[in-house]
């Protein structure tokens, strides 16, 4: 099961990607871990990663897509992957077509007013990178991660002026992108308007509409 998770940012990639990657026993490839692990090392490629990403600008194309190419070529992939924030431009999905097959595409459609709502609310983990919201999917202890006992920060472009920013890079693309998936038939659509909804329930609705696509996972 090749899957890919497309909507705008806090539209829930991360969070259902990575619980539907431990049911289904695939990795969870999130491009936007893979280029802040990049942006972290004190390289000259690093330096400059970083810097699109402070900015809430797109990593240039040729890099972001020869770091998906690296990825999916690892012995984890065979049994399938789920790409979280990969293709964002149509010059990504055709050289993601080169590179493999696309079974199923997932696209989160939820409100513009929603988005910014739950990332001014989200945290993240600085160690393992799960991701909690303040409204939703509370951490037990105040700012400690469940899983790994790891420090929860906000994320630098999850400060309110970089959220419209994001938002308004991907509306144009997620557009092409969506009727890019549509022709080739591969586009499932699931709906989400709450601000904040437990991720349980969407990612049943996610399943109930991979069924309803016939897809057998
Ligand atoms: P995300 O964690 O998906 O919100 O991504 C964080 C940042 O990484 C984005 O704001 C971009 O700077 C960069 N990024 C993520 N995905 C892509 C992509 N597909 N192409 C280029 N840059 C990306």
């Amino acid at each position: 099961m090749r899957i890919v998770f497309l909507g705008f940012v806090g539209s829930g990639k991360g969070t259902y990607s990575s619980r539907i990657s431990s049911d289904l026993g695939i990795p969870h490839i999130s491009i936007g871990d893979l280029l802040r692990e990049i942006a972290s090392k004190k390289t000259k490629i690093g330096r400059e990663v970083k810097k699109y990403i402070e900015a809430g600008s797109l990593v240039p194309d040729d890099l972001t897509i020869e770091v998906i190419r690296q990825r999916l070529k690892k012995s984890d992939c065979k049994k399938g992957f789920i790409l979280d924030g990969f293709p964002r431009t149509i010059n990504q999905a055709i050289s993601l077509e080169k590179i493999t097959k696309i079974d199923a595409v997932i696209n989160l459609i939820v409100p513009f007013r929603t988005l910014i709502e739950r990332l001014s609310t989200r945290r993240v983990c600085r160690k393992c990178g799960e991701i909690y919201n303040l409204k939703s999917i509370k951490p037990k202890k105040k700012n400690i991660c469940d899983k790994c006992g790891g420090e929860l920060y906000q994320r630098e472009d999850d400060k309110p002026s970089l959220i419209r920013k994001r938002i308004e890079r991907d509306k144009k693309t997620i557009k092409l992108l969506r009727n890019f998936y549509k022709e080739k038939g591969v586009l499932i659509n699931v709906a989400c308007r709450k601000s904040f909804i437990e991720p349980e329930k969407m990612v049943e609705r996610i399943y109930k509409a991979m069924k309803k696509h016939n897809l057998k996972f």
